[in-house]
């Protein structure tokens, strides 16, 4: 069984009996609208399983808090916007669906890689950061700033 754990009017957190948590939309959202607005609550050099990465060594614990039971997907309906500090809506979500985003779109190298169960048909597998993908997947999603930056600069390195 599920019960709400956490979250606000536009997100329910729920978790099951196994503690596997995930954030559902609350109310349904149009494509490009924010779902949440983020921000710090700690500022860590360094990532963990918990951090989002916002910078070349910036790694930030989410506030609100709740937002952190956000799962990965590789066919995420979410955005993560680092310079924007926003979530916004890749597509239309109806209430009630899970939001997912994609790790590698803030994460240059994760702290916990894991292989990927999302179910998709575009499923990668291995999770790992961007830093791991390959061009196909380089060229299939959106990146913050910070990742496309580390990605010139390796482009320039290999030149
Ligand atoms: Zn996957």
């Amino acid at each position: 069984m599920e019960i709400r754990v956490a979250g606000d009017a536009r997100i329910d957190v729920l978790r099951n009996d196994d503690g596997y948590s995930r954030a559902l939309v609350a109310v349904a959202i149009g494509k490009d609208e924010v779902l949440a607005q983020f921000g710090a609550r700690e500022t860590l050099a360094t990532p963990n399983y918990l951090t989002v990465q916002t910078g070349p060594e910036t790694h930030i614990l989410l506030a609100p808090e709740h937002l952190q039971y956000i799962n990965h997907s590789c066919e995420p309906n979410v955005f993560f916007d680092t310079t924007r500090m926003e979530i916004i809506a890749l597509r239309d979500i109806a209430a009630g669906e899970e939001c997912t985003f994609f790790y590698p779109s803030t994460e240059w190298t994760m702290d916990r890689a894991f292989d990927c169960l999302c179910g998709s048909s575009a499923c990668l597998g291995r999770i790992a950061g961007a830093d791991m993908l390959d061009a196909d997947a380089l060229e299939r999603y959106a990146f913050n700033q910070h990742i496309l930056d580390r990605l010139a600069e390796r482009l320039a390195e290999a030149a």
